[in-house]
Parts: C-alpha cells; sequence; structure tokens
C-alpha cells in the first residue's frame, strides 16, 4: 500500500468540529487588544483563520473553526485574550495526524 500524498488543506478539510453553540472558548478584550497590537497579531498568526478584523477596527473569533493549536494564547499580549479548551465533547475532532 503506498503512502496517500494529500495537501494540508486536504487533510484539514477532513476533520470534523462539534461546535459549542452555547459557550465560545474564546473571548477578546477589545481594547487591550488594540493598545498591544495583540488583535492584529491574532489575525496573522492563526492559522485556521479565526480571527478577523471588522470595519470598526474590532476583532472577531470565529471559534468554532478553531484547530485548538495554542498559538494565539501563547503570543497574546497578558489580559488581552481569554482562552480556554472547549468544553468536553465540543471542539475539532483530528481525523488526519
Ligand atoms: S488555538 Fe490556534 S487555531 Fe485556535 S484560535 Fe488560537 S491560533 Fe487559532
Amino acid at each position: 500500500m503506498g503512502i496517500e500524498s494529500i495537501s494540508v488543506a486536504e487533510r484539514l478539510a477532513r476533520n470534523s468540529y462539534q461546535t459549542d453553540e452555547e459557550l465560545s472558548h474564546i473571548a477578546i478584550n477589545q481594547e487591550l487588544a488594540r493598545i498591544t497590537g495583540t488583535g492584529k497579531l491574532l489575525v496573522a498568526i492563526c492559522p485556521a483563520g479565526v480571527y478577523a478584523e471588522e470595519a470598526d477596527g474590532t476583532i472577531s473569533a470565529e471559534y468554532a473553526a478553531c484547530l485548538e493549536c495554542g498559538t494565539c494564547l501563547a503570543l497574546a499580549a497578558p489580559g488581552a485574550l481569554e482562552w480556554h479548551y472547549p468544553r468536553g465533547g465540543f471542539g475539532i475532532e483530528f481525523r488526519e495526524g
């Protein structure tokens, strides 16, 4: 049996998500995100494109798409981002390594 060659995007598309419709696991302190530059940083570094800068300059988070990699939490300025794993039974279900 040969090794299957597929792109990263194709591998990510094989994951499934159990979205917690009642509770986001991501909260942004908009003022601190703006003052510290964390908002623009989040938009730039998230591999899943969870964060977006809105027309009014605020940062939104499409938390359902989160890969739970923790990069945003590691790089955000203190207090600018609240991030925790989704509640049990929710979040991403990896299908590819
Ligand atoms: S944990 Fe990773 S995928 Fe999820 S929002 Fe943060 S950087 Fe994006």
